[in-house]
């Protein structure tokens, strides 16, 4: 294991839309970053490589953030290859299939949106935050960071993705266990919530979301884009996981979604 002297990120997802671009912006910013991807093979190496050849180090790496094994091969050849792991994005995720109505939705459905969209994101936290733990304490790293790609969807009622909206409401209230459990580890969790961005997964429905966004549904009347949403950290969208300024906030959403926002989180106990 040769261990990288610059911060090292898994971005999963980054093959295509804000993933991709999460990653290369990571990469510009001096992290080593393994740049995750499912099915498009080409496309995530085409990442890799852009990032390297604007100076950075990455590595493209199959795995289905649904799959447990997958998941444990995502860290290990991540540790394998840059020798630390700083930051994770969980970025990877899927619509729902068919954008059907609740009461059509079917359980083989349910099944996959589960395992990418919440139960993958759970345990693919739980592996690196293990990891960052024992990596913080032998003072390999300064700190560590996860970020979760949630949406406004966690916040805004679809009926016709049900799925999907529960999933990321699923995934705030995970921002929050993962950001209380970790903070006393010098590790900090955020939720970044998209609103409407350009990607494949809005490509289906563009016509519709024309429409609404002309008609006013965000303040800020245009699509989002991928390099619209900001890595690592939320609230300090120019900080590197090592500065001060990130250091002293966790649990934080930050919305990009044109103007709409929400409420912040509480501990109950
Ligand atoms: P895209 O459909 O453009 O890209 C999805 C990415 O996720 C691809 O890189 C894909 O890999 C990967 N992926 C899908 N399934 C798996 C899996 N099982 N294992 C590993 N990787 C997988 O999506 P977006 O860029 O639009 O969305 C990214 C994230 O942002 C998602 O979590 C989404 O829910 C969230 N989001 C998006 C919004 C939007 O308007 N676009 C709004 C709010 C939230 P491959 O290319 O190999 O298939």
């Amino acid at each position: 294991m040769s261990s990288s002297t610059n911060p090292v990120a898994i971005v999963t997802g980054a093959s295509r839309g804000i993933g991709r671009a999460i990653a290369v912006r990571l990469g510009r910013d001096g992290y080593a970053v393994t740049v995750n991807f499912h099915s498009s093979h080409q496309a995530a190496d085409e990442v890799a490589r852009e990032i390297e050849q604007a100076g950075g180090k990455a590595i493209a790496v199959q795995a289905d953030i649904g799959a447990s094994a997958d998941r444990a091969q995502l860290v290990e050849e991540t540790l394998a290859r840059f020798g630390r792991l700083d930051v994770l994005v969980n970025n990877a995720g899927i619509t729902s299939v068919g954008r059907k109505d609740l009461l059509e939705a079917t359980e083989e459905v349910g099944t996959r949106w589960f395992a990418t969209n919440l139960k993958g994101p759970f345990f693919l936290a739980q592996l690196a935050a293990r990891q960052m733990i024992a990596l913080v304490e032998s003072a390999m790293i300064p700190r560590g960071t996860i970020v979760n790609v949630s949406s406004i969807s966690a916040y805004a009622v679809s009926t016709n993705r049900a799925d999907y909206c529960m999933a990321k409401a699923a995934m705030q209230m995970m921002t929050w266990l993962f950001a209380d459990r970790l903070a006393e580890h010098r590790i900090n969790v955020y939720e970044v919530c998209p609103g409407v961005i350009a990607s494949d997964m809005t490509a289906p429905v563009k016509e519709k979301y024309d429409a609404l966004i002309a008609e006013g549904m965000s303040p800020i009347r245009r699509w989002g884009q991928p390099d619209d949403v900001p890595p690592p950290s939320p609230c300090s969208p120019a900080a590197s996981s090592h500065s001060a300024r990130a250091s002293e906030s966790t649990s934080m959403a930050g919305f990009i979604s044109g103007g709409c926002s929400y409420s912040p989180p509480f501990r109950s106990s």
